[in-house]
């Protein structure tokens, strides 16, 4: 597998995947839509790549589009099929992500997650492109478990987090009804925060973000006043909140992990936990942050999140074992890295 199609590749994860695609040799096409990310994302990717000396100018090719329209996907096989550089595996990151959208918009998010990934396989079937990694979530399992592993309970509490599971059903019955075709793995992330270290690329998230980490940097940045943490009196080691953050650097060379996993094996379907299996509270992050950055993150308490549990760790063993994943990027290294790429770009990538 050399030639990747990359749905959603200007996102926050996507963009820091190419980057090591592309370092690591794949010729990519990227398809996006540009609803929850910026063109100069891809820009600076290649700026990056360039820099590491790759020649990508043949190696990423973008092609701006919305992947509810069938035909749009088709166009990207077939241009890759009469260039003579066929697509023969699919990274499927394109989706809404939002949680609380899901639950306020929940046709969009059924719509665009659904319908995007029945005409992506549809369209790889007429292609005979057979082998996909798609981005599934560690929100898919039962909030009451601690450390997950791949045969925890899954018991999903918002449409997004339902799409997830939907989608790796509709996966499930392809690779069955095609008997001895496909190589599926589904990542399931944890909560990838950080940035590329060298500031040039990182989280851009269009309208209010209710994830913890881009709120300390707004609350850093000074642009609001306080963090809210959701829960004081959780069963935790200091009433906070726990859960497994990993670098989106360290997420993202997991999937270089998986393809290379995907080459070595007959067709197959697998789940894998990409986090660190460690875990991190709330307040943690929050000192760390401040130490590491020199900044003060004033911060104030408020009543537990709905649907919030007290913690959730990724147990890593099999990606470990099976693919070779040891995440080495630390908390500090997550929030340093965060911020040197908010203070190279406040007004992060519009202003280009
Ligand atoms: P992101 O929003 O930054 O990237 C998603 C990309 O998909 C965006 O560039 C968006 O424009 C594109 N897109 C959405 N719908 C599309 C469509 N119909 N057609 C074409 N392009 C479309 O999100 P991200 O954080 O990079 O997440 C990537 C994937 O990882 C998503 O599937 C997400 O659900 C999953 N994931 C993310 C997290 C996280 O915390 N960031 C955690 C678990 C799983
Ligand atoms: N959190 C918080 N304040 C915020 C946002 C999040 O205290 O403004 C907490 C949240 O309760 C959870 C952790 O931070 O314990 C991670 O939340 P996030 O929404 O980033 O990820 P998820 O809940 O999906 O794991």
């Amino acid at each position: 597998m050399k030639n990747l199609l990359i749905t959603g590749g200007s996102g926050f994860i996507g963009s820091h995947l190419c980057l090591i695609l592309l370092k690591n040799n794949y010729s990519l096409y990227v398809l996006d839509s540009f609803i929850n990310s910026s063109y100069e994302a891809l820009n600076r990717v290649k700026a990056l790549a360039k820099f590491d000396k790759k020649n990508i100018d043949n190696n990423l090719k973008v092609f701006v589009g919305d992947m509810r329209d069938k035909k749009t996907i088709d166009n990207v096989f077939r241009f890759a099929y009469e260039n003579n550089k066929r697509i023969d595996g699919v990274i499927h990151l394109a989706s809404l992500k939002s949680v609380k959208e899901s639950i306020e918009k929940p046709i969009d998010y059924w719509g665009n997650n659904i319908i995007s990934t029945l005409n992506l396989v549809e369209i790889m079937i007429k292609y005979n492109c057979f082998n996909i990694v798609f981005s599934s979530s560690a929100s898919i399992y039962q909030k009451d478990q601690k450390f997950v592993n791949e045969e925890s309970f899954i018991n999903p509490l918002h449409p997004y987090a339902e799409t997830k599971v939907i989608i790796e059903k509709l996966l499930k019955s392809i690779f069955n009804a095609y008997q001895g075709k496909w190589k599926i793995v589904n990542l399931r992330y944890f909560n990838p925060i950080g940035a590329h270290s060298s500031g040039q690329l990182g989280e851009d998230p269009k309208g209010d973000p209710n994830n913890i980490f881009p709120r300390i940097i707004k609350v850093a940045s000074g642009e609001i006043k306080k963090l809210y943490i959701f829960g004081n009196d959780w069963p935790t080691r200091d009433g906070s909140g726990i859960r497994d953050y990993i670098h989106v650097m360290d997420l993202a060379e997991g999937h270089l992990k998986a393809l290379e996993y995907l080459n070595l094996i007959e067709p197959k379907i697998l789940n894998i936990n990409l986090g660190t299996g460690i875990g991190t509270t709330v307040i943690e992050l929050v000192r760390v942050f401040e130490k590491v950055n020199n900044v003060k993150i004033p911060i104030a308490y408020e009543k537990r999140r709905n649907g919030d549990v007290s913690e959730l760790v990724a147990d890593i063993s099999l990606a470990k074992s099976l693919i070779n994943f040891f995440p080495s990027r630390s908390i500090q290294d997550m929030c340093k890295d965060g911020w040197k790429w908010y203070l190279n770009n406040p007004e992060g990538y519009e202003n280009n």
